[in-house]
């Protein structure tokens, strides 16, 4: 098993390094290839996503990503910004299916910004579709207006668009796997306004009548993202689409205690993926060694499970993450009185320890 590691900037390669030991403490053979990435790679090679890097992407079984991303970036042209070598990866490598899990754990639920009676128990699915809508629609760009309101006056604009085919096959995705939790799906858009996604609620619902077992419902964005504060248990598995999936599942995120908490996979067709927190490179803590390595961790045990089909290991490594998060051991963004601030290097101490 060849795995791609790609660390990244911020705090990706502290978080990183913590996942890599705890794949190391598991009784199985890998070969470990890591490579620059983001404003790392820019760095060192002029490039966020620099061939060598994308090559070693696509021979791997499976690529653990830090995060990138860095605001002394901010200022380089577009496609010379850390960020682009995300959108690659998931663009050249078919990336088209992002799994959110948002589960509170028992023992963060006061942790949660929310009552802990609305999130206590919390286990939901977040489907995003990843390699499409209106941040790889084209045309993009600035331009003079030749008309709207203010013709003759610089704008910029977007493209939203979604094909058949892309809608059918995440929809495909988020039946199929309510199917294995408790066969609901709430498909996300904003039908009542946009034709992109009155068209996706009609391909949804097309998609669902072959799966009669699993019950659709369809809601707008906008009280999607209130009922997930309201009454986030009434969902199961959400599927949307790529702008408004990144949106609410940060949302959602929070619900847990903490995004540091929350691990991510994003899929292609044959199953290769990329799995990475779905955080970023939160550069305000960067080598202070405070960070939250969970989520990347527990992306470690979705890759064993999705891609490298080591089911038994990454159990192992989700129950270590349980306990000491029963131990009573807390990075400081999910520290609450009572409980025992540990460093990133001590969290994953910590995992490793409770995996033997
Ligand atoms: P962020 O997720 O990096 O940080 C948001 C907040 O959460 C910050 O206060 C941060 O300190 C905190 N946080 C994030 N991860 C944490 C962890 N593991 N432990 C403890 N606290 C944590 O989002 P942002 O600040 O909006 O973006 C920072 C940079 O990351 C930007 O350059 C952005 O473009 C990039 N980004 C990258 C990815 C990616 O690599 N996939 C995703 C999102 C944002």
């Amino acid at each position: 098993m060849k795995i791609a590691v790609l660390p990244g900037d911020g705090i990706g390669p502290e978080i990183v390094a913590e996942a890599v030991k705890v794949l190391h403490a598991l009784d199985l053979s890998f070969e470990l290839e890591t490579a620059p990435v983001g404003g790392a790679a820019y760095a060192a090679l002029g490039h966020p996503l620099p061939e060598s890097t994308l090559k070693l992407a696509q021979e791997s079984d499976a690529i653990l990503f830090g995060a990138v991303g860095d605001w002394k970036y901010d200022t380089l042209d577009r496609h010379l910004r850390p960020e682009q070598a995300i959108l690659g990866l998931r663009k050249n490598l078919g990336l088209f299916a992002n799994f959110r899990p948002a589960i509170c754990y028992e023992q963060l639920v006061n942790a949660s910004s929310l009552k802990p009676e609305l999130v206590a128990g919390l286990d939901i699915l977040i489907i995003r579709e990843l390699t499409g809508d209106i941040y790889f629609g084209q045309p993009r760009g600035r331009r003079i207006a030749a008309d709207g309101h203010f013709p003759g006056a610089e704008e910029a604009f977007d493209t939203m668009r979604y094909s058949r085919p892309e809608i059918e096959r995440i929809a495909h995705v988020a039946f199929q796997a309510a199917r294995k939790r408790s066969k609901r799906v709430t498909s996300v858009d904003k039908a009542n306004v946009l034709e992109t996604f009155q068209f996706w609620k009609d391909v949804v619902t097309e998609v669902s009548l072959q799966y009669p077992d699993v019950t659709l419902d369809h809601m707008y964005v906008d009280n999607a993202a209130m009922q997930l504060v309201k009454a986030p248990k009434k969902f199961d598995v959400i599927v949307t689409g790529n702008m408004f999936g990144d949106i609410l599942s940060d949302e959602a995120s929070m619900l847990t205690g903490s995004i540091g908490m929350l691990p991510s996979a994003s899929l292609n067709a044959n199953n290769k993926g990329l799995y990475e927190p779905s955080h970023g490179s939160a550069p305000d803590i960067a080598g202070k060694g405070i960070a939250n390595p969970l989520a990347t961790i527990l992306s470690a045990a979705m890759m064993l499970r999705f891609s490298l089909n080591q089911l038994d290991s990454a159990q192992r490594i989700e129950n270590a993450v349980s306990k000491v998060l029963a131990q009573g051991l807390r990075t400081a963004d999910i520290y609450s009185e009572g409980t025992t601030r540990v460093s990133t290097i001590e969290m994953g101490d910590a995992v490793v320890k409770a995996l033997r």
